[in-house]
């Protein structure tokens, strides 16, 4: 891979000397080991969302560079595939060492292009870095089963092998953590991979693929595509891909849930949510409020699994202003200044957006409790920032409850009994995650049985589960059969095979009728 090597110190210099450049870098396809510029015609500008400086340009990429990426995934499978696992589990073994080596410029490049602070940025490498470390284990995890003697002589064993070329489509919200689930799993299996990052920010998964690559990845086993829907209806439509990955918006999901499955591939589909979290009033104040604070305003509430709306049961008054007092004291920056608590959003498009949604709740009646919408950031005049913003006495039937806002919004409802409370989050139609605060075990319980999230936090804000379990989104926010990740994970790309064989004297009759074990 020295031609690759060669690469990887260029694009990191481009990337993170934008500053003093006049012209910004453009991100390259990764196409059959080599880090390629796109001949495209159009390109689209990565911005800093607290800056709007351009970072690099991004491209469409040509529908001919597509298949070349598509034709050198396919072209590395066989040998790939005939790797030994424990061959590709050492690859692995080398990635995640040089994710740890290469973090900080990771995060600088997340942080610049996608707005989170620093610190945040490293939660976001080290939450996709833990998925490499559990795929370093995967000859035990792709283990198939075996039944000794299910007939006279005859036994039956199966296997879990690679499906062939697997492609991941991601959001922009974690540019490091969800290719990370993604690809790591699908080559280790001995599945080679298209990955299309998200425009908005692609340098992480750039800076990944060039680590896998001086890890030992083979040329062609991991390729990246850029661009938006025409390269994702691309990757839906092609006949040599087996499985699609998607994590991103529910408008996105669905659409290739339904291109992708007339193909017959598989696709595991993780969209929008809207998370709660039910305050039951003998739950700790301290810890209850700072785990708000964190799950509704951390990533300026860009995430997933984000809290974005809390359901009190009982009156809400003294716990609505403690949160408000706290969540002034909170401060909005640029993600590189070390004392942010939370940066931009991603951009001008979505903070106008969720100013909006803000607005409609005032219009709808709700309490704007807290406004973080007229902010102004010195030194950072331009950024898209929105403060910490609290809606209170919010209804079910409002938009700003029905929408995912994905911003730094907390909407603050009242449920006059638990029952109630539950009620509330099981009649909203996404399933992501909620969580409970309380010091009751019995409450905690009847939460875990009767709410139809897919994830549950008891007094945890952000249940998202480590890689030897899955993340198990339901409802809206989920579809397909096998979840990201763990167990799941390895289900999605492997496929069965069942072998039966027979050792034992030949038999000197025939027999036409079915076989049966005897
Ligand atoms: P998005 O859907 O706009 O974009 C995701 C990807 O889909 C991008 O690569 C984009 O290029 C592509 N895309 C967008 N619109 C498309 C279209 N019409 N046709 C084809 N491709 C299209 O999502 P986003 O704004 O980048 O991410 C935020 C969303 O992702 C939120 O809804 C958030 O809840 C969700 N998300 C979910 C999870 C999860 O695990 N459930 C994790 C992170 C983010």
């Amino acid at each position: 891979h020295q031609g690759n090597n060669n690469l990887r110190p260029r694009f990191l210099r481009c990337l993170l000397s934008t500053m003093s450049s006049t012209q910004p870098p453009r991100v390259p396809n990764l196409i059959g080991g080599s880090f390629v510029d796109s001949q495209a015609s159009s390109h689209i500008d990565v911005i800093n969302p607290a800056t709007q400086e351009v970072v690099s340009q991004v491209p469409l990429t040509t529908n001919e560079e597509f298949k070349a990426a598509v034709s050198a995934a396919k072209q590395a499978f066989p040998s790939w595939r005939n790797t030994p696992i424990t061959t590709r589990q050492r690859v692995m073994l080398k990635f995640q060492e040089l994710i740890r080596k290469n973090m900080d410029k990771l995060a600088l490049s997340i942080t610049t292009e996608q707005g989170k602070t620093l610190k945040d940025a490293h939660g976001d490498i080290f939450r996709g870095l833990e998925v490499v470390e559990h795929a370093c284990g995967m000859a035990t995890l792709q283990m198939g089963e075996y039944v000794p003697n299910v007939s006279n002589g005859v036994d039956t064993y199966s296997l879990r092998e690679p499906l062939g070329v697997c492609a991941g489509i991601c959001p922009f919200n974690f540019p490091a953590m969800i290719p990370l689930w993604m690809f790591p799993i699908a080559v280790t299996c001995g599945n080679t991979f298209v990955l299309k990052p998200s425009e908005k920010d692609p340098g992480a998964s750039v800076m990944l693929a060039e680590l896998a690559m001086e890890a030992g990845l083979p040329n062609g086993v991991l390729n990246i595509v850029h661009g938006t829907n025409d390269t994702v209806n691309a990757i839906c439509d092609d006949d040599d891909i087996r499985a699609v990955s998607f994590v991103g918006s529910n408008t996105a999901g669905m659409h290739i849930y339904a291109r992708a499955a007339a193909k017959g591939k598989r696709i595991q589909s993780n969209m929008g949510a809207k998370n709660h979290g039910v305050v039951l009033p003998d739950a700790h104040v301290d810890a209850t409020l700072n785990a708000l604070l964190a799950a509704g305003f951390g990533a300026a509430g860009q995430r997933c699994m984000a809290l974005s709306t809390v359901v009190f049961v009982g009156n809400s008054k003294s716990w609505e202003d403690k949160l408000v007092e706290r969540a002034k004291a909170l401060k909005v920056s640029c993600g590189t200044e070390p004392d942010a608590d939370l940066g931009p959003v991603i951009s001008k498009q979505a903070k106008e957006r969720i100013c909006r949604l803000i607005q409609s709740g005032v219009d709808d009646g709700a309490k704007l409790l807290l406004d973080g919408r007229n902010i102004v950031v010195p030194g950072y005049e331009k950024g898209n920032f929105i403060g910490p913003t609290i809606l209170s006495g919010v209804t079910p039937d409002m938009e700003c409850y029905k929408e995912e806002i994905f911003g730094p919004v907390l909407v603050c409802m009242e449920a006059s009994s638990f029952d109630e409370a539950i009620d509330i989050l099981n009649r909203n139609k996404y399933g992501n995650g909620a969580a409970i605060f309380t010091s009751s075990g019995a409450a905690a319980r009847k939460f875990q049985m009767e709410i139809e999230a897919g994830q549950i936090g008891i007094n945890v804000p952000i249940p998202v589960p480590l890689p030897f379990f899955s993340f198990t989104g339901n409802k809206a926010s989920f579809a397909g059969d096998l979840n990201f990740y763990g167990k799941a994970g390895v289900d999605f790309f492997t496929q069965i095979k069942t072998v039966t064989q027979q050792w034992k004297d030949i038999p000197t009759s025939v027999s036409l009728a079915m076989p049966t074990s005897q």
